[in-house]
């Protein structure tokens, strides 16, 4: 692999964002207070919402021909429990009606068109208004005030993206603090990180495992999303780790508990979930130029609701199941997380291979593209010596196809 350029140091302007400030503000405070309340008492506020969100759809295309073709009426949902009447958006009809599905009233203004990682399935595009683009933000400033934090606002990103890029901004919606993308496929990333001093950090389960070897000690908070996070990861940091469930689609949809390990609260109001033969399905409640109701994510869990030991009220999700999690197993018999392998594959998504256990140090390496990487073996072969494979042994098998499924696995473990 050739050396990549050093890291450019782009400075973005994130200024224009700030008018999205007192709704960021606004929408921090719901997710609080819907947290906090018995459900009961904000039903008739979801109520609300759902009219305006399905008020919203007749200014869609796709949804004024669909509801049109079906019979439906304007006004003939008045609550949620009307909901479960309406047709499910699946991820197919997504993919193909994408454009039809962006609200007729909307100027080009602020909108941007993103594409979805090919890790929930194969990628798809959907739109995404200013708002959109910011609420995360609105996420971030509810997580920190729910846990109490107060640190400097200084927030880091850490990615294995293969393209390497860096950048740094003013942080508008966020305290005006600072934020810092540092990659890791860039040398010395850990030690960058380190010397930007970060009180949150978001990344996923390859960054929490780089990231387990620095010193990092004002991060209040650390956030991973969209892979199976290992109990052992979640425990090794000093600060609280949030793992959060989000599709590129919807936007965050639930967190899970710090208390209650596999329970993932909703992030009501500005989403409900259902669970329609046990695959969960998310209507967005909140006001955007692209409403979503009863997408399909391809996600397993079932909805339960309640207060929860953590203090959390309101629905939740268990029995989660979008992400594997994989264990190999090593000769001397102990259980190996396989997802501490997935930075080696940073320059793939999760459907361009697979890497399954075939049984004690025999491993195979199937990949999609027709030749492997220069280095790839080499660095298995490493990895899985400092895991506990004394003579591991892998055998590359390229050009080959997977099988398609909602969610891919790419990891497999086939030892009795
Ligand atoms: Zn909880």
């Amino acid at each position: 692999m050739p050396p990549l350029a050093p890291p450019a140091r782009i400075r973005r302007d994130y200024d224009v964002q700030r008018r999205h400030l007192p709704r960021v503000q606004r929408c921090a405070q719901d997710l609080m207070r819907f947290a906090s309340a018995a459900p009961e008492s904000l039903t008739a506020e979801l109520d609300r919402r759902l009219r305006s969100a399905f008020a919203e759809c007749w200014n869609v295309p796709y949804y004024q021909d669909l509801f049109a073709a079906r019979g439906y009426g304007r006004h003939d949902v008045r609550s949620l429990e009307d909901l479960a009447s309406l047709p499910l958006l699946s991820r197919s009809s997504l993919a193909r009606h994408w454009t039809q599905m962006l609200r007729a009233d909307t100027g080009p203004g602020e909108l941007c068109a993103v594409l979805s990682s090919g890790s929930t399935g194969e990628p798809l595009r959907v739109l995404k208004d200013g708002f959109d683009q910011v609420h995360m933000w609105a996420c971030l400033r509810f997580w920190r005030r729910w846990l109490g934090l107060k640190g400097a606002p200084r927030v880091a990103l850490l990615d294995s993206l293969p393209g390497g890029l860096e950048y740094e901004a003013s942080l508008p919606l966020f305290h005006d603090g600072e934020l810092r993308r540092i990659s890791l496929v860039q040398e010395r990333p850990l030690e960058r990180l380190a010397e930007f001093a970060p009180s949150v950090v978001f990344t996923d389960p390859a960054g929490l495992h780089a990231a387990l070897g620095a010193c990092l000690p004002g991060v209040e908070l650390w956030l991973s999303s969209a892979q199976y996070l290992p109990p052992d990861v979640r425990t090794a940091f000093a600060a609280p780790l949030i793992n959060y469930y989000a599709t590129t689609e919807s936007g965050p949809i639930a967190w899970e508990c710090l208390r209650e390990t596999g329970r993932f609260h909703v992030m009501a109001p500005d989403v409900f979930v259902e669970s329609a033969a046990g695959e969960l399905v998310v209507t967005r409640l909140r006001e955007s130029a692209f409403p979503l109701l009863r997408y399909q994510t391809g996600d397993q869990g079932v909805v339960g609701q309640g207060r929860c030991a953590c203090g959390a009220r309101g629905w939740w999700i268990e029995g989660f199941s979008g992400r594997r999690a994989c264990w190999f197993r090593t000769p001397a018999g102990s259980r190996v997380d396989a997802w501490q392998l997935a930075w080696l594959f940073k320059q793939h998504t999760l459907r361009e291979f697979r890497f399954t256990q075939v049984r004690g140090s025999c491993f195979v390496l199937e990949l999609v593209e027709p030749r492997e990487g220069p280095t790839l073996r080499h660095e298995l072969d490493r990895a899985l010596r400092a895991l506990g494979w004394a003579q591991p042994e892998v055998q590359v098998r390229v050009g080959v196809t997977l099988p398609l499924m909602a969610k891919p696995q790419p990891f497999v473990c086939e030892c009795p």
